[in-house]
């Protein structure tokens, strides 16, 4: 059965469910998921609370400086049915998704030392394959041999909704304007960074969610798996 085993990468804008998606494949298939959007939030969360980053201002010099002492892993927890992140023992997975970080993620994710040791670490993660690894350069830059690559959007809104209703049912205290302003901006600063810039690899398939429920998703997936695998 795992005689085809491949790499699935998913890309696409700023919270539009392409980690949950990720992660029902990934359950469905029996393939490892791997969200690379966590580790660039467990560096800036390292770079946060050690002093990197002052009034929302990241210091390129110093994260870089940080890079050797921050060792990341994730362990497979079953309680959620997907790995949990650590950073030198520590489980921070409940700490990396606070506005906070989402407002100083891009600019340490456009830092080129940092994208160096992660992609570094996800092409590893990855080479046994059978793994869906969601973020913005997978398709294009970890894995550009990805069999089956998709390119994941929705309405701004709605994404920005979304995600309200996800942090503000964790009790953090947000507004939806907020959300909705680093929604696009975290789009824009992606999309236009010097190195490994979001963009839609040519040979992926486009999938806008805006009005889709997470089952119709599933069917769309499984149709292309099917075309991809030759079932
Ligand atoms: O996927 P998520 O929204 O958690 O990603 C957080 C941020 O990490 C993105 O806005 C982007 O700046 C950065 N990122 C990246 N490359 C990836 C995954 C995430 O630059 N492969």
């Amino acid at each position: 059965m795992d005689n085809k085993r491949i790499i699935i990468a998913i890309d696409g804008h700023s919270s539009c469910g392409k980690s949950t998606f990720a992660k029902a494949i990934a359950a469905r298939l029996g393939y490892i998921f791997i969200d690379t959007g966590a580790m660039y939030r467990a560096v800036t969360l390292y770079a946060l609370e050690h002093g990197a980053i002052h009034s929302g201002i990241v210091e390129e010099a110093e994260v870089e400086a940080m890079l050797d002492d921050i060792n990341i892993d994730f362990r497979f927890n079953p309680a959620r049915g997907a790995s949990d992140i650590y950073v030198n023992g520590d489980l921070v997975e409940g700490k990396i998704r606070t506005i906070e970080v989402s407002n100083c993620v891009s600019a340490v994710s456009s830092i080129a030392a940092v994208r160096e040791k992660l992609v570094a670490m996800q092409q590893q993660m990855g080479h046994k394959r059978g793994v869906v690894m969601d973020g913005r350069d997978i398709g294009t830059v970890v894995f550009p041999e990805a069999e089956l690559k998709i390119y994941m959007t929705a309405d701004a809104m709605v994404r920005a909704e979304r995600r309200y209703k996800e942090l503000t049912a964790k009790g953090d205290s947000v507004t939806l304007e907020e959300i909705y302003e680093n929604v696009v901006s975290r789009d824009e600063a992606d999309m236009t960074r010097k190195i490994s810039p979001l963009r839609k690899a040519d040979d992926a398939i486009v999938l806008d969610n805006s009005a889709m429920s997470v089952e119709e998703q599933m069917e769309w997936f499984l149709e292309q798996y099917n075309r991809v695998v030759g079932q």
